[in-house]
């Protein structure tokens, strides 16, 4: 495939070289041929299947009409088992004349034999013919290269680096962009070789962890900088345990207002199926303002401690006060008040998130059966749920209850 296919996949970031490097560096051997940047002779090898036009013009190759299949449903059936060959579809093309369907030969797996066929679907009428390469097959030559062709390879790195990540994704674009799709789980093995290039190893060592906090514990002078708060590591073989707390000063300071903290844990965000613990505050438009994140083993009362106090610890580096605030908003799991309490001494409301209260009411108000009823139900708790005074509030439980 040449370059100038490349862009056509809107590549931002990358230089051509340095996509061509990876590429060749994530191969899955190191046989893989190289990586020729202008395709003037190519003969469309087993890589060439991008959907292109104007490739197949370079390519060279002269085809000669060898079938008319007048029935509108022919048939690839026959097509794939041509003159007793295994052909395998290699790309997909559309033209003005109609849908050319390009096959190229298989005889084993790996194999790279230049022989080819294609069918193409009239775009004028139902009938499809079957055009063969005037190319020798050649079954002697064997490419050891397997698994996903490199241009599909540099593809996908493309894809990757703007935003598609899962192996669900690049196989949409892929679809999009008419590539013939390699298995799912080959691009997921392929990911995880392209993050560990990218990122370093996903296997982090606890040491790596101690030398990285250490390097990110001075508090950085720009504000939107982040710097590793607070950090406990545990180095020991039966039970090693890290903790860390990930900041920047203007986080911080949305601590200074407020004396309530929301609390939760997530495990959407990482690859290593650690908890990430989120802790805030809310402002009267409801809007979240992160404090920062720590990163933990577990979600238990200990790692909510950890953060608590490494925000309290924190707020007295920076700002010289000791912060306590009294009300926790939370999914009420005994882990995040009891860590709240060990930290700032006391709790005065215990506030469960509004989001996971209707999850629950939403739960158990299925059980009813009554559509009516059950609308009711939900509109009751809803309203309560906006009384602020207390003392209505109590009195609008216990009528509540009484329904
Ligand atoms: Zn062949």
């Amino acid at each position: 495939m040449t370059i100038s296919d490349k862009k056509k996949v809107s590549l931002k970031n990358i230089t051509k070289y340095t996509i061509k490097k990876m590429a060749e560096a994530l191969s899955d051997d190191d046989i893989v041929p190289s990586y020729r940047e202008e395709a003037t002779d190519d003969d469309g090898d087993a890589g060439d299947i991008i959907s292109s036009a104007k490739k197949m013009r370079a390519s060279g190759l002269s085809y000669e009409n060898v079938k008319v299949f007048s029935d509108g449903k022919c048939d690839e059936e026959e097509a794939v088992k041509y003159n007793n060959f295994t052909w395998i579809c290699c790309k997909i093309n559309d033209t003005e004349q109609g849908t050319k369907k390009y096959y190229k030969c298989s005889f084993k797996r790996g194999s790279n034999c230049p022989a080819k066929i294609y069918l193409l679907f009239h775009a004028s009428n139902f009938e499809v013919t079957l055009f063969q390469a005037i190319i020798q097959h050649d079954h002697t030559t064997e490419s050891k290269q397997t698994g996903i062709p490199i241009e599909v390879k540099n593809v996908i790195i493309e894809l990757f680096q703007n935003g598609y990540t899962t192996p669900k994704a690049i196989l949409s674009e892929l679809d999009k962009l008419k590539i013939i799709q390699p298995k799912a789980s080959q691009i997921s093995s392929f990911l995880v070789a392209l993050r560990e290039k990218l990122y370093g190893p996903a296997q982090i060592s606890l040491n790596y962890i101690k030398k990285w906090c250490i390097e990110k514990s001075i508090i950085p002078n720009d504000p939107d900088e982040c710097f590793v708060a607070n950090y406990y590591i545990k180095d020991d073989d039966a039970d090693p345990l890290f903790r860390l707390f990930v900041t920047t000063k203007n986080l911080m300071k949305n601590c200074l207002n407020s004396n309530h903290v929301c609390t939760d844990a997530t495990y959407k965000l990482i690859w290593q199926d650690y908890p990430v613990l989120i802790v805030g505050t809310t402002d009267k438009q409801c809007a979240f303002h992160p404090f920062g994140i720590a990163l933990c083993i577990n979600e238990q009362t200990n790692d909510f401690e950890f953060m608590f106090k490494s925000v309290q610890l924190t707020i007295e580096k920076l700002y010289n006060i000791n912060y306590c605030p009294i009300i926790s908003v939370g999914d009420a799991s005994g882990a995040i008040t009891n860590g709240f309490i060990n930290v700032f001494n006391v709790i005065e409301k215990n506030i469960m998130c509004w989001f996971h209260v209707t999850k629950n009411i939403d739960t158990q108000l299925n059980a009813i059966k009554d559509k009516k009823m059950k609308a009711e139900l939900r509109q009751d708790i809803k309203f309560m749920q906006l009384i602020k005074n207390e003392t209505i509030f109590d009195a609008a439980i216990k009528l509540f209850q009484k329904k």
